[in-house]
């Protein structure tokens, strides 16, 4: 589902099983010849994949007896959604999001776990194990039935999980697949926030039929700009999972002081949350909120109202860096700033119709996020449920 052009043999081959898979899950029960049909797999293909979702249990086969057509009962096959369940947390300060999906990425139960900034990484991975037992009875399920944990966290998250730095949670150099592994005694995947989100909302936007093999995604959080971009249907990572991050281009010589980052120039001096509010806040002392901006724009303040008109400019700039960079056609929004800031959003994309080079840029469609402050979470959802996947495959010697 991620990956519309995989590089190796064994990519295709789990691509394919799990276009197949997906297909299922979205449109089962469904025949043999109509997911030959939807997918354009062979026969011998389909066969093939069918047999591995089977064995690995995933997806069952049912002869039914089509209403008056005479003759041999037909065959439809749809997902085992129970056959294993996945923990999902999105970790975030204050109150973290908690879920158990099964594998038709289906909310058996969800929770909220209390994480002040500071908490210590162990403390919280020790806490989400004793909420486990909780939400396994309440979704009536033992807890062997989880296959792994998937943690989506803001800042700068290694490809192997481990979580180089977070300001948001006050955590770095931290270990966090070894630790959740340890505490919750199963496999663990943790993942960039923004990287998650932008793999959720493409789950989204394929579903619906969508593009989505060129797309990127932004938020405009409290104390950073996280982003990720997909080109050509591969998530970028980069030496260091990095790629497609914006929040440190550089927007101007120098911007805001604070401890954003060590660097002031940056898009995170200017357009996060914080620094918007501080910079209202030095014009407009009454500005000390969103809801102040909006109050001081409502009012008429003029040196406000020009603010924020270089706010959605400076916006429109990352919006244009990412798709001048990533040649993406779709560009995604998300964020206190974008949503609860009066006419942001539509003051953004006036600025960015000003900027666009047509040539390179004749399809650029820059909206808003559909799932909002859980798109992190679903992309964890989906990405749990791949990987809990793959661990079955990999039980599979017939694969
Ligand atoms: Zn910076």
């Amino acid at each position: 589902m991620y990956q519309t052009s995989p590089k190796s043999q064994a990519d295709l081959k789990f691509h394919n099983l799990k276009l197949v898979f997906d297909l299922v899950k979205r449109e089962g029960p469904i025949s043999r010849a109509s997911l030959a049909k939807r997918t354009g797999l062979s026969p011998t293909s389909m066969t093939r994949i069918v047999n591995v979702l089977k064995r690995i249990g995933l997806i069952s086969e049912h002869s039914v007896a089509q209403a008056g057509v005479a003759g041999r009962p037909s065959t439809l096959l749809e997902i085992c959604a129970d056959a294993a369940y996945c923990l999902c947390v999105d970790a975030m300060p204050n109150v973290s999001k908690v879920t158990l999906v099964d594998m038709a990425t289906k909310q058996a139960v969800y929770r909220e776990l209390v994480t002040v900034s500071g908490t210590s990484f162990e403390t919280v991975a020790d806490e989400l194990n004793a909420m486990l037992g909780e939400m396994c009875r309440d979704a009536g399920i033992t807890r062997d039935r989880i296959a792994c944990c998937g943690m989506s966290i803001s800042g700068h998250v290694l490809r192997n999980g481990y979580i180089a730095a977070s300001s948001q949670m006050q955590w770095a150099d931290i270990d966090g697949v070894g630790i959740l592994e340890r505490a919750l005694d199963m496999p663990a995947i943790v993942e960039n926030d923004c990287k998650a989100a932008l793999l959720g909302e493409q789950y989204l936007l394929s579903c619906a039929g969508e593009s989505t093999a060129n797309m990127a995604y932004v938020k405009f959080g409290w104390a950073g700009v996280g982003s990720a971009a997909m080109v050509d249907g591969m998530l970028l990572r980069g030496s260091r999972n990095a790629a497609g991050e914006i929040g440190h281009f550089n927007s101007q010589l120098e911007g805001l002081s604070g401890d954003r980052c060590e660097f002031k120039g940056c898009f995170e001096h200017t357009i996060s949350e914080s620094a918007v509010i501080e910079h209202a806040r030095s014009i407009n002392p009454a500005c000390a909120s969103l809801a102040g901006v909006n109050e001081a724009i409502a009012n008429g303040d003029e040196r406000i109202i020009k603010l924020m008109n270089d706010i959605c400019e400076y916006i429109a700039i990352a919006v244009s860096d990412i798709s001048c960079a990533y040649n993406s056609d779709r560009i995604i929004l998300s964020g206190n700033i974008i949503t609860n800031l009066a006419d942001c959003y539509q003051n953004v994309l006036r600025y960015v119709e000003r900027r666009l080079t047509r040539s390179v840029q004749p399809n650029l469609q820059v909206c808003l996020s559909k799932m909002g402050t859980n798109a992190s979470l679903y992309g964890m959802n989906c990405l749990a449920v791949e990987e809990t996947i793959k661990r079955l495959l990999s039980n599979d010697t017939g694969f």
